[in-house]
């Protein structure tokens, strides 16, 4: 590829999430008038909307309705499908392997813009990497379900009410908004699913949330974080706070306590942690390993590089900025208006961020949230919860598809069928249960 500079002045965007995309949609309006050749890479042509992915991993939703197709949200941009494996800012050029081969191709910028999001924080827990689950990607969403279904069909197939403890058991770490939405949807749809095998009862089905902090939700106020607990405990969702994993393993969990859960599935949804190809971009990182910006959303020290979302490390008024969906595309979009200015010959201006209020789903229709300084909780909570992220997905006809999943969801059962794409991790569970079974200690 060629690599020399070209008029008019390319923009490469790293990373086409809730950032990235919504950058390259803003830049499409503002370059209206100016000419410029935008790229975006990334290894999906999708993003994921992530707060439907506790809905498609529970099977409230379809999982295809959870993620937006970039190209259909983009219009000018060019979609290049890759990984992005590096840069050398000096030379001002970026390196990735296109979609399908493993040569890397290095393509020059005018500006570069990295949104390249983050992944989960696995910890060094022992048996963590081999025996956990995540939720990050439509696949982990889908391999969830999977699993869950999986285990309700090796449960019923045992006779052992030990073996049986630990199939139904899950245990999720971390009580912050994707382990408590997770936990609580999980609880619901387990307990839903176990009416349809006979020999089942619904009450064998358990969920345990392990929250470090003394509450779940730390960024809640204490009486939402008190409502969300009673709420979950009162479904029976058992939440244990004060405490963490310290080894996860096929068949159990040790718990900081030193107590052994014994619950053959582990969900880690425990905080997050910088892209791994982040080091590899010759840009300067700050402590944690982001991306180290200035107000403006330029790269310390770099006039043409750029980070936002979660991989940039934007501090406002000495606060660092939430890694959310509402920061990310607030992000994308101002610097895209930066960008228009530095071209036009303006300086670029200072990203300022007001959060509107954050919103948590706990299944069985309740919901906390915090808008605009308003607590809520219980149904109208809920209700707003489904409303705003309704209407934030991009587009009707995914909004409208979304609208049947949940209308056809009130009027039939979720379907409970195991696609086996990832069932695989659970083939000789049965085997390794009987020799050795599971207590809880
Ligand atoms: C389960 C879950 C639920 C959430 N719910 C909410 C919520 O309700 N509200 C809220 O505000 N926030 C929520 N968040 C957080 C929110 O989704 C993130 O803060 C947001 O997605 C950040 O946007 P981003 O563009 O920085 O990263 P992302 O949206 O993750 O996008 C990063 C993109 O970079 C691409 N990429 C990464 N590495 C490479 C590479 N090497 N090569 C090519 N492409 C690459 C990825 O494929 C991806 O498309 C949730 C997160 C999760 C995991």
């Amino acid at each position: 590829m060629n690599t020399d500079r070209v008029r008019p002045p390319r923009i490469i965007i790293l990373g086409g999430g809730f950032a990235g995309a919504y950058c390259a949609q803003q830049l499409e309006k503002s370059l209206r008038t100016v000419a410029a050749d935008i790229w975006l890479i990334d290894r999906h042509n999708y993003f994921v909307f992530y707060p439907f992915l506790v809905e498609a991993s529970t099977g409230s939703l379809e999982p295809r309705h959870a993620v937006v197709s970039i190209r259909s949200f983009l219009d000018r941009t060019q979609l290049h499908l890759g990984t992005v494996i590096g840069a050398d800012p000096a030379r001002h050029c970026i390196t990735f392997t296109p979609g399908g081969s493993e040569r890397a191709v290095e393509v020059a910028y005018d500006h570069l813009v990295v949104a390249l999001g983050s992944v989960t924080r696995l910890p060094a827990v022992p048996g963590l990497a081999e025996h956990g689950f995540q939720l990050k990607s439509l696949a982990d969403g889908v391999a969830l379900r999977d699993r869950a279904i999986r285990m309700l069909e090796l449960a019923h197939a045992s006779g052992d009410p030990a073996v049986r403890r630990a199939l139904l058991h899950f245990v999720v770490v971390g009580g912050n908004f994707t382990g408590v939405e997770l936990a609580g949807e999980f609880q619901v749809f387990l307990r839903e699913a176990a009416h349809r095998y006979r020999d089942l009862d619904p009450r064998e089905c358990r969920v345990t949330l392990v929250e470090m902090a003394d509450r779940i939700l730390g960024a809640l106020d204490p009486q939402l974080s008190e409502y969300a607990r009673t709420q979950m405990e009162k479904r029976g969702t058992t939440v244990l706070l004060g405490t963490t994993a310290t080894e996860v393993a096929r068949t159990g969990v040790t718990l900081s306590t030193g107590e052994r859960l014994s619950a053959c599935t582990t969900i880690w949804c425990a905080g997050i942690a910088p892209p791994p190809v982040l080091p590899n971009l010759g840009l300067p990182l700050e402590r944690h390993g982001y991306l180290h910006c200035d107000p403006d959303q330029r790269v310390h020290g770099f006039e043409d590089v750029w980070a936002i979302g979660d991989c940039a490390a934007h501090e406002v008024a000495g606060k660092a900025l939430p890694a959310t969906a509402q920061r990310a595309v607030r992000d994308g979009a101002h610097v895209a208006k930066n960008l228009h200015r530095v071209l036009t010959g303006k300086p670029p201006e200072p990203f300022r961020f007001d959060d509107a209020g954050s919103l948590a789903a706990l299944g069985c229709r309740t919901a906390v949230a915090k808008v605009f300084g308003i607590r809520l909780s219980g149904f109208a909570a809920w209700f707003l919860w489904r409303t705003v992220y309704l209407f934030k997905m991009p587009g009707w006809s995914r909004r409208l598809r979304i609208a049947m999943d949940w209308t056809t969801g009130l009027l039939f059962p979720r379907e409970h069928v195991q696609l086996g794409l990832h069932g695989h991790r659970a083939d000789t569970l049965l085997d390794d249960l009987s020799e050795k079974p599971p207590t809880d200690r």
